[in-house]
């Protein structure tokens, strides 16, 4: 326990959950103001010590956090103050947020002009709905106020402009020990030479990488892993990098992601509507081409397969466009602590699930009785359907060209399904309720879980209306490592 004596009216004891407590008054003629101010400041630093002590503890048990590692802000193509973007995720039960703008870090000076904010509040009704878009620039300033809130006019034009602080100053407006973290981040965004997008979200990283420029998908997504490994090893920090959203513009293969075996992360789900994470009928949805990647990793590679993230990629926050907005997909990690360095370690451990609504309240995989329980959190008036899918041994790995309706080779993912015998990524069980559980046979290179529930979706979307869970492969066997 600290302890502080009293200071007069002020409440004077500093408990060890750091809340000061009420005692008894000594002798008001001993005090000094000198003293009182001295023991004030003394009480206040042990109260602040007991508040980061009550943020962990010791005996702290590994916990569910959520999450969101793709967001955009004013920085590049959102429409909101990073400041804003943060106070949303934090003032929405998330934990950890990560702002990943386009080949930008927050790092720099930066002034935008008013009317280009202004701009980003304007715009259609969106697929014939209606909206009252909120201005971005007043709800700023309403929000943090005009001492916080940085206004100029353009040194030469005169324009009016306001500041778009830096990550280390904004930060600690929303952080809160325990409670809401924010993570650097940059979406590494660039083309390959063939013009393929290849986005890649490079996680708590310390300082700018710059986009790559030439080559194939697969020597591009190298480039990329290895500029931020590069800069991690600088400073010895904890990152992860993760491909964005692969269906963007038909941008990656399975084959791609198979090939490049240093990524084990993308995102199987990506909030924006409409960058055909439901595949189309020449190209394999999102979750198609894990299966196929997990596959080829696992047979053809001697590589562990990808695990899947869910996030927003927000970029719509004004109520005047819907297409990427906030609150849609997310990750939840279990880690006993809530800093960047733990989460991440705990995603690259696979102890993670990917949501768009359905939660679960464990996932439990036991090596030794081959065991994937799941128990799903019941929401009343709805229903959920688990499907336990997966590859089973001996599946063919040669792959044919897909064609279009015309008979044009497609050039994307190649077709692997066969006539007979197994198919890559299969529904090996379908088991309704709340506590599935799939016992493996011994056959399956791998099994994961993807948990739909009967409630819809919080926003309409074309592209998948119910609520959904995936969870990380398992029962597949490391490989051993490269001989030098
Ligand atoms: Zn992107
Ligand atoms: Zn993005």
């Amino acid at each position: 326990m600290h302890r502080c004596v009293d200071l007069g009216p002020t409440p004077s004891v500093a408990s060890s959950s750091g809340a000061c407590l009420f005692v008894h008054r000594p002798k008001a003629a001993i005090r000094s103001l000198l003293g009182r101010t001295l023991l004030q400041l003394l009480c206040i630093q042990f109260l602040l010590l007991g508040v980061v002590h009550a943020a962990y503890a010791a005996t702290d048990a590994p916990r569910w956090w959520k999450g969101n590692l793709h967001t955009h802000t004013l920085w590049s193509d959102g429409d909101d103050f990073p400041e804003m973007v943060a106070e949303w995720y934090r003032t929405n039960g998330y934990h950890f947020l990560a702002l990943s703008d386009h080949n930008v870090l927050s790092q720099t000076e930066r002034w935008i002009s008013l009317s280009s904010v202004a701009e980003k509040s304007k715009g259609e009704p969106w697929r014939g709905k209606s909206f009252t878009p909120r201005d971005a620039y007043a709800s700023y300033l309403d929000r943090f106020g005009p001492h916080w809130v940085e206004t100029r006019n353009h040194p030469t034009n005169g324009q009016p402009q306001v500041r778009l602080k830096p990550f280390d100053e904004y930060r600690t407006t929303v952080e809160e020990a325990g409670r809401f973290i924010m993570i650097q981040a940059e979406e590494i965004t660039q083309n390959a030479t063939n013009g393929r997008a290849i986005h890649m979200g490079a996680i708590n990283i310390h300082e700018w990488i710059a986009s790559q420029k030439a080559g194939t998908v697969p020597e591009v997504m190298n480039q990329v892993l290895q500029a931020v490994q590069d800069s991690a090893a600088k400073i010895g920090r904890e990152v992860l990098v993760h491909v964005n959203h692969p269906n963007y513009k038909w941008g990656v293969t399975a084959e791609d992601l198979a090939s490049v075996v240093r990524e084990d992360f993308f995102e199987v789900w990506n909030g924006v509507d409409g960058d055909n994470d439901p595949g189309d009928a020449f190209h394999p949805s999102t979750d198609e081409i894990w299966d196929i990647a997990n596959t080829l990793r696992i047979v053809a590679f001697q590589a562990s397969p990808l695990y899947g993230l869910a996030t927003d990629d927000s970029h719509n926050y004004l109520g005047n466009k819907v297409r990427s907005l906030p609150g849609q997909a997310w990750i939840m990690v279990r880690s006993r602590f809530l800093t960047p360095e733990h989460i991440i370690r705990a995603i690259r451990a696979g102890d993670f699930y990917a949501s768009t609504g359905v939660a679960l309240d464990e996932v439990q995989w036991d090596p030794a009785s081959k065991r994937l329980s799941l128990q799903i959190q019941g929401k009343a008036g709805e229903s959920f359907v688990t499907r336990f899918i997966g590859t089973r041994r001996g599946v063919s790995v040669q792959g044919r060209a897909r064609t279009d309706a015309d008979g044009k080779i497609v050039e994307t993912t190649l077709d692997y399904r066969t006539g007979s015998g197994p198919q890559m990524g299969e529904v090996l069980a379908e088991v309704p309720g709340l506590n599935p559980v799939y016992t493996l046979h011994g056959d399956e290179l791998y099994v994961r879980a993807v948990v739909t529930s009967s409630g819809r979706i919080e926003w309409p979307s074309t592209e998948y209306e119910f609520q959904r869970a995936w969870t990380q492969p398992v029962g597949w066997q490391r490989p051993a490592p490269a001989k030098p």
